[in-house]
């Protein structure tokens, strides 16, 4: 077990206690602010520590589908993310080399079978408004505050706690902590001894104001996708179409080769020559001055040691390929704030441990479902030669209105495993002949 995690039995330690919270939360990211907020609906008393001097999101755009507009909507957050995002009236997924459509989903029609928007919008605006919203609620909110180490509480006689021990040796103490400290988690360390797994895939991206697209031919009502052999390009809009947003991710050679310098602008270069005219139009734009290397993790199902619970990329930090992972996360603050609600006692207590059973019972085997489908969805865009073809086949058979293939991911979230949907069925690339294209 790695240094600065410590199992349970550790006891007391320097400075203060939790000053009376109920709820410690590890990362101010989308996931922990969500949670928070979540939280603090239902009546506890939270603070969270982030270890940056500010909080804030770095990256681009994001896409946000019913399952999570779902929830929003619930918060009453919805209305001020419209004004934030943007509302897409469909998804297209294209052949990156040939720049012909594949399959697309109407999402006027996916708004009225699911009750709930599919919405893009900038990373930073959904993380503002979490910010807000917690700002508004009365979360306590601290930044600069590093943990470096998680520890359990219990002894006899005494109510079961969680304690994180800070940077500067100050410990804080709560009935429960939750760690929202992303993929590269402290916490983690507590439940499995594993490390990211890279894809050797490496994203670029670019959010650019409309006006400096230099007369790119852009139609912001869709969000495209153009998938491609070994690499892919995706582009939408945001803030009601004011900007542009695009990620151009592909294989590195570099990485493959266990070279230590991967994922470079020389690489981007490379990965996209061969691509449709379009495509290529579109990779001048790209921020070269930071990239962003692709981990996920294997899924665990355990992510509840005593009163220290895993949330977000800590728990199940997925490839992009779904474009759940902050979705994943927001679900998980809500569907612990349901059983939390549903665990009170007269006098105001939470059932922690009921509630903590609950949120394990139902969410590892959905992300685990995700983490995979996001694997076997990245392989899948990615596949050359008679396989892309075949693949091609499969795509262009789809209706667009069948939504066999999302049900399992963009209805409901599950509070009991009862609830969760069966998976889609799997079509085999070799029960189709391969198109001409
Ligand atoms: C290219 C790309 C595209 C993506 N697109 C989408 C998409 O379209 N839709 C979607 O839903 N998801 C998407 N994701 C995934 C999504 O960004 C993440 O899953 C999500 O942001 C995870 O949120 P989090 O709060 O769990 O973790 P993080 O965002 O990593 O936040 C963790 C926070 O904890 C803090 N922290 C870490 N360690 C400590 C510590 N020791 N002490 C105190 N604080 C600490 C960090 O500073 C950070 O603020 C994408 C990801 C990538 C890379």
């Amino acid at each position: 077990m790695s240094a600065g995690v410590t199992g349970s039995g550790a006891r007391g330690g320097t400075g203060e206690a939790g000053g009376g919270v109920d709820v410690l939360i590890v990362g101010g990211g989308i996931g922990g602010l969500s949670t928070a907020y979540a939280l603090t609906r239902k009546g506890l008393k939270v603070r969270v520590l982030e270890q940056a001097k500010e909080f804030g999101e770095v990256g681009a755009g994001i896409q946000i589908a019913p399952n999570c507009t779902r929830i929003l909507a619930e918060y009453g957050l919805l209305d001020e993310a419209k004004s934030l995002g943007l509302l897409p009236t469909g998804m297209v997924m294209r052949d990156a080399l040939d720049g012909s459509e594949l399959t697309r989903l109407d999402l006027t029609d996916l708004e009225r079978a699911y009750g709930s928007p599919y919405m893009v919008i900038h990373r930073s605006d959904l993380h503002g408004l979490f910010l807000r919203a917690c700002r508004r609620a009365g979360v306590e909110l601290l930044t600069d505050h590093r943990v470096a180490g998680y520890a359990n509480t219990a002894a006899p006689g005494e109510a079961q706690a969680a304690q994180v021990e800070l940077a500067d040796g100050r410990v804080m103490r709560a009935p429960v902590v939750i760690a929202a400290d992303g993929l590269h988690s402290v916490a983690r360390k507590l439940l499995v001894d594993d490390e990211p797994v890279s894809s050797a895939y490496v994203a670029y991206r670019a959010t650019v104001p409309m006006s400096e697209t230099r007369g790119q031919d852009v139609d912001l009502s869709e969000v495209v996708v153009y998938v491609g052999p070994g690499c892919h390009f995706v582009r939408y809009g945001l803030r009601g179409g004011d900007m542009l947003n695009q990620v151009a991710v592909f294989r590195s050679p570099k990485a493959l080769a266990g070279e230590e310098d991967w994922g470079t602008p020389d690489e981007l270069d490379a990965a996209f020559a061969a691509t449709s005219p379009i495509v290529r139009s579109g990779i001048p734009l790209m921020w070269r001055d930071r990239w962003w290397r692709m981990y996920d993790r294997d899924p665990i199902m355990t992510w509840v040691h005593g009163r220290i619970v895993l949330l977000g990329d800590a728990a199940h930090p997925p490839l992009q390929y779904m474009a759940q992972g902050a979705i994943m996360a927001i679900e998980d603050g809500w569907v612990l704030a349901e059983h939390v609600a549903r665990q009170r006692d007269g006098r105001g207590g939470v059932g922690w441990a009921a509630a903590l059973a609950a949120y394990e019972a139902v969410r590892p085997e959905h992300c685990r479902r995700v983490v995979l489908t996001a694997r076997a969805w990245g392989d899948l865009w990615h596949l050359d030669g008679e396989r892309r073809l075949r693949r091609n086949t499969i795509l262009r058979a789809r209706d667009p209105r069948d939504y066999t293939f999302t049900d399992w991911i963009y209805g409901p979230t599950a509070l009991v495993p009862g609830e969760e949907p069966p998976m889609y069925p799997v079509i085999p690339l070799s029960s189709v002949a391969p198109a001409r294209r």
